[in-house]
């Protein structure tokens, strides 16, 4: 039993393929985890990097509390099943469960006890004295999950174990093994391009789409809340139906109008709570989503009705999909068309060729996409909210509240738009607020706070209850002002970035030679960053070798860092006060370097002109520029 964390991890192979980008995830123990997703995703890369079978680019792979990266297959207390069985054919079942126990040289009697064992949670206690050739493709496949459960591993790696088994046969295997993590109860990382697959079986799903991470979540989130387009249109079938369309505010209602169609309904605002507001203005292209099961032949069903021209019907048995077109004055019904749609009716229902059916829609389960960046308009824990607000004097008026201004906000007075992020709302300060509603989002607690008319969203501690009330309070330093559509107030850039490289010289240290001590030659590392000189520990030089390969010492880093991991020193990068910013509570010394600012938190009072930046190389986030690749 052990977890598994994956930490920024990176694999570029030889050719140059980037096959896995920043791969971050905590795997707890117990878990059965499903890494799903189009071929050449990669999903068994970084299966088989857990596994030790492939190096690792850059990043930390810990399993339970050991850093496994350089550690050997055999070590990991991992073992794998593969889709290719991979069985010896001149072995019996029994035979091949041992083998590997053997080589271990584990007593008889224990191996015996623990294939006995196996095959009895496998159901295969009678096929024991078998050669492979003689069973079928499933109960080889149970062999080979066998030959992995006598090693009593940590962590199961399933790499497509069922793909070689015909449909119905998949179906039975996929509930056995989900019993037999059950059974074992080890954690359990499974991989395979099936959605179906990783629906029934995962706790929680990896979505992978060109080497990046799309999402991860359990089934039924990753359902109700795909983050963009891709995971929406990959999780359910038949997939879920898109829209190119427009979403237009006014008053309490929005106008959800889809393009190419007559399609124009006027859906209630709550809806649109989490929506990013820059899309309601009626102007920004957005993709609509809505699933089959979400729309109804029954005009009656849902209040939102439209009209559909029919190209034909799919009877499944328990239910009918039926095909259609929101293009109704369209004639040729084309099966990628963007207006096509397909709604789930009951089973036997029949509709002519070219018929004009009126449907209902189910509006409260829209789903809205970015139409370029194809991102949720609306995510779980949304970004920010925008509201009106005046500024008069240095107070600012925010739904019925007066907020002083700090030095650092200083603007005319006048109507402002002001953009909230969530992590800038905190329960800590004077803003009367009705807690509405609750939600767990995978571990944190998001608020829905209600001040006046608008929607406020927090990350609150359990105190925050429905029902109750709450003060908000506002980090001033990350909000951002509007008027008329410009910018007048940023918030405070919060990512520093510099620069610079890696750096090797020869130095001779005092070490202990055979009892004696003696002066021998070694090398000392450093960051060069600006001007600057700042020293490199060995297992970080060797961490930026590992992933950076043999020539990172002639390859641009960029060093990143918050304002509060950068300090003013004695030494350092030299660098010019543009200007001292205060926010009330904290303050920043605005930076420069040349072109480059740099923002560090400074105690109150700070009045120096020319300052030296000192950093810690430990604390940096550090990245291959060329390769976009992070090494710390
Ligand atoms: P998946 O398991 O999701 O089908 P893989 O992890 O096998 O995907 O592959 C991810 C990407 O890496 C693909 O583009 C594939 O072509 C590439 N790739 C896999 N193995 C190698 C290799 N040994 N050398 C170079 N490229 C590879």
């Amino acid at each position: 039993m052990a977890s598994v964390k994956l930490n920024h991890i990176y694999k570029v192979y030889p050719n140059g393929v980037k096959a896995v980008n920043d791969f971050s995830m905590d795997i707890a123990d117990k878990e059965f985890i499903v890494f799903v997703g189009p071929s050449g995703c990669g999903k068994s890369t970084t299966l088989r990097m857990i596994a030790g079978l492939e190096e690792i680019t850059a990043g930390e792979l810990r399993i339970g509390d050991m850093v496994v990266n350089d550690m050997e297959p055999k070590d990991r207390d991992i073992a794998m099943v593969f889709q290719n069985y991979a069985l010896y054919p001149h072995m019996t079942v029994y035979e091949n469960m041992a083998f590997g126990l053997k080589l271990r040289k584990m007593p008889k009697d224990q191996i015996d006890a623990r294939v006995k064992e196996a095959a009895r949670i496998l159901g295969i206690t009678e096929y024991l004295d078998r050669k492979p050739k003689a069973m079928s493709g499933g109960q080889r496949q149970r062999v080979a999950l066998g030959r992995a459960i006598v090693r009593e591993p940590k962590v199961f790696l399933l790499d497509e174990p069922l793909s070689n088994l015909d449909a119905k046969l998949r179906t039975a295997m996929r509930s056995e093994i989900s019993k037999l993590h059950h059974k074992l109860q080890t954690t359990f990382i499974y991989v395979t391009h099936d959605q179906v697959e990783a629906m029934t079986m995962g706790t929680r799903i990896v979505v992978m789409k060109d080497g990046f991470v799309q999402q991860i979540d359990s089934p039924r989130n990753l359902y109700r809340f795909p983050g963009n387009k891709f995971v929406a249109g990959f999780i359910g079938t038949p997939q879920m139906n898109f829209f190119d369309g427009k979403l237009l505010k006014h008053g309490d209602k929005v106008a959800v109008t889809l393009d190419n169609t007559d399609v124009k309904l006027d859906a209630p605002a709550s809806y649109f709570n989490k929506a990013n507001s820059a899309y309601l203005d009626g102007s920004k292209p957005v993709v609509i989503g809505l699933r089959a099961e979400h729309i109804s032949v029954d005009p009656k069903q849902y209040p939102f009705k439209a009209k559909c021209r029919v190209s034909h019907t799919e009877e499944l048995g328990t239910d009918c999909q039926v095909y259609a077109d929101f293009n109704i004055a369209s004639e040729e019904t084309v099966a990628e068309s963007p207006t096509r749609v397909i709604v789930k009716a009951p089973a036997g229902s029949y509709y002519n060729v070219d018929e004009i059916i009126e449907v209902s829609l189910d509006l409260a389960h829209i789903h809205v996409f970015d139409a370029e960046t194809e991102n949720t308009i609306a995510p779980r824990i949304p970004q920010e909210v925008a509201c009106d607000c005046t500024v008069a004097n240095d107070t600012l008026s925010l739904l019925g509240n007066e907020i002083a201004l700090p030095e650092a906000i200083k603007v005319q007075n006048g109507k402002y738009v002001v953009t909230i992020p969530t992590t800038a709302i905190n329960l800590k300060g004077k803003i009367e607020a009705e807690v509405v509603e609750e939600e767990d989002v995978n571990g944190q607690r998001l608020v829905h706070l209600k001040v006046g008319d608008a929607i406020l969203f927090a990350i609150a501690d359990a105190e925050a209850k429905v029902g109750k009330k709450a003060k908000i309070g506002i980090d001033l330093k990350q909000i951002r002002l509007e008027k008329d559509g410009e910018v007048v107030v940023n918030p405070l850039a919060y990512d520093n970035a510099l620069t610079g490289k890696l750096a090797k010289r020869k130095i001779v240290v005092e070490k202990e030679v055979k009892g004696k001590m003696k002066k021998v030659n070694d090398l000392a590392f450093s960051l060069e960053i600006a001007g600057a000189s700042f020293e490199c520990s060995r297992a970080l030089a060797l961490r930026l070798v590992n992933g950076g390969g043999q020539d990172v010492f002639n390859k641009d880093l960029e060093f990143r860092f918050t304002p509060y991991q950068v300090a003013i020193g004695e030494e350092g990068i030299a660098a010019t006060v543009e200007k001292v910013v205060n926010y009330g509570a904290e303050s920043f010394a605005v930076c420069k370097l040349g072109e480059k600012t740099v923002n560090v938190s400074v105690p109150d009072g700070f009045a120096e002109t020319e300052v030296k930046l000192s950093l810690n190389a430990d604390e940096l986030a550090i990245i291959e520029v060329t390769r976009s690749i992070r090494l710390a």
